[in-house]
């Protein structure tokens, strides 16, 4: 027997559909596995940049993850939920990678109804392609790695001053 979905994926305003809590669901659950297809780093590389230029043209996303020093994984697989999670400044899921497996976790208590989303911490590099529209106070307004973003603002202010001369 397969246990009720603790989410369901619906038409989300941050962006296309999102996945929402089907109930309330306590700190520390893992929610789902983040599924997808096991390829060589090597393999991953070539297709996130295959994705890139891709994702530059018609907003579509890269599910390429780290697994770890050898492998990726390639979550472009209908069965995968998780590539259904969008990004958040302040978001209430994280990423634990546990024994060859992805997961999202709840990084805080959630409530039913509530969107899920994690730090897609995405790096320096591009991050101007990839605007964030989550509705977080604290919006950066790019999808980047939290820990970047003082680094990001510098950069952003640097280039408005040489804008203006
Ligand atoms: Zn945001």
């Amino acid at each position: 027997m397969s246990k009720p979905k603790l989410y369901s994926i619906t038409k989300s305003k941050i962006h296309k559909n999102g996945v929402f809590a089907a109930k309330n669901i306590r700190k520390g659950t893992y929610i789902m596995e983040y599924q997808g297809e096991k390829i060589t780093k090597k393999e991953g590389d070539r297709r996130s940049e295959e994705l890139l230029e891709k994702a530059k043209e018609n907003e579509s996303s890269v599910f390429i993850f780290e697994l770890n020093s050898k492998y990726d994984i390639d979550g472009n697989v209908p069965y995968n939920d998780g590539r259904f999670v969008n990004n958040s400044c302040d978001p209430n899921c994280e990423i634990i990678i546990r024994k060859g497996k992805i997961w999202i976790a709840a990084a805080r208590s959630i409530k039913k109804g509530e969107e899920l989303t994690y730090d897609y911490s995405y790096d320096l590099e591009d991050f101007e392609d990839y605007p964030c529209k989550c509705d977080a106070d604290n919006c950066f307004g790019y999808m980047l790695d939290s820990n970047l973003r003082k680094k990001a603002k510098k950069i952003l202010d640097s280039r408005k001053k040489s804008s203006k001369k």
